[in-house]
């Protein structure tokens, strides 16, 4: 049976220059090449989990424009439900502008529709929340938003998986809401340094795999030796896989485990939702 799980999060168009380098102040030059791919992690997190055999809906909003239409279809295509994303006429689909030079990026992300993902949309979805058998939310919607859906989860004690990224603080009474917290190495140490918090993080440790702690003691689940192509979308495809894994009432070391192994599948092809992979694919690396 498939599980149902529910992401809360931004939609983002990535659109992507690639130049031989950075323009200086003032100037113009012609770049490479250019390419808009359908980004931001809640919809990224939300293509992980629908790919490896999860019923995903989305929550989240995008501009009334042309660009919100293609990551609506985007979404669609990849089997995520869609009819909750509301089109907003204020402002435009969020956007992340991508400067790629050799060895060096420059991004600048615009959150647009994703600033209107506010406290009484997530209300107006409790419904949703509380027929789900996970939830999953990052940190790229307003954080009021997220900790709504933080409260709606434990309300219905449905679990509630948060990326904590972009690295934000929220208020200790959120943090305790959470079923799981998945930051990377980097946003621990920012946000998670004091040891309260121990036994609710997997923390990612890129191609080492991630670590957990049960019961004072800390377990490393290792990840997979791969030949990395691109690793833009390995947290997203953890996330997503995670989030599937604990909808599907696996152990936390299963999940772990089923988690490693989609987001290491994820560095051996380019693009972040490009390279998510089946669930077959994971079946197969994990035997
Ligand atoms: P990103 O921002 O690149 O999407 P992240 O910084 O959020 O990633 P990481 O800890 O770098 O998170 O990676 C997430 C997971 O992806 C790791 O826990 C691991 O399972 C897998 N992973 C990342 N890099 C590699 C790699 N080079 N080889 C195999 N697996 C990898």
């Amino acid at each position: 049976m498939k599980r149902k799980i529910t992401v809360v999060g931004s939609i983002n168009v990535d659109m992507v220059t690639t130049t031989a380098r950075i323009p200086s102040q003032g100037e113009t030059i012609l770049g490479d090449s250019f390419q808009t791919v359908p980004g931001g992690k809640g919809a990224n997190q939300a293509v992980a989990a629908a790919r490896l055999g999860a019923e995903v809906t989305m929550l989240g909003k995008v501009g009334a424009d042309m660009i919100g239409k293609e990551m609506i279809a985007n979404l669609e295509k990849n089997n995520i439900f869609t009819a909750n994303v509301e089109p907003v006429t204020d402002v435009p689909t969020g956007v992340a502008t991508i400067l790629l030079t050799e060895g060096d990026n420059r991004i600048i992300v615009t959150p647009g529709a994703n600033s209107r993902v506010t406290p009484d949309y997530i209300r107006s979805k409790e419904t949703v929340i509380k027929e789900s058998d996970a939830i999953l939310v990052q940190l790229e919607i307003p954080l009021e938003a997220v900790i709504v859906t933080l409260e709606l989860a434990e309300k219905h004690a449905v679990p509630v998986i948060i990326n904590p990224a972009p690295a934000q603080e929220l208020p200790q009474s959120a943090w305790d809401k959470a079923t799981w917290i998945t930051p990377n190495e980097q946003e621990k140490k920012q946000l998670f340094s004091k040891k309260e918090r121990n036994e609710q993080l997997i923390t990612t440790l890129g191609h080492k795999g991630a670590s957990f702690q049960k019961d004072g003691k800390e377990y490393i689940v290792p990840g997979y030796v791969m030949d990395a192509i691109d690793t833009t979308g390995a947290g997203d495809t953890f996330n997503g896989a995670l989030t599937t894994a604990i909808a599907e009432e696996k152990t936390i070391t299963e999940a772990v485990q089923f988690a490693n192994a989609a987001a290491a599948l994820s560095v051996t092809k380019f693009g972040a939702q490009g390279g998510m992979p089946t669930k077959q694919e994971v079946e197969a690396l994990l035997k």
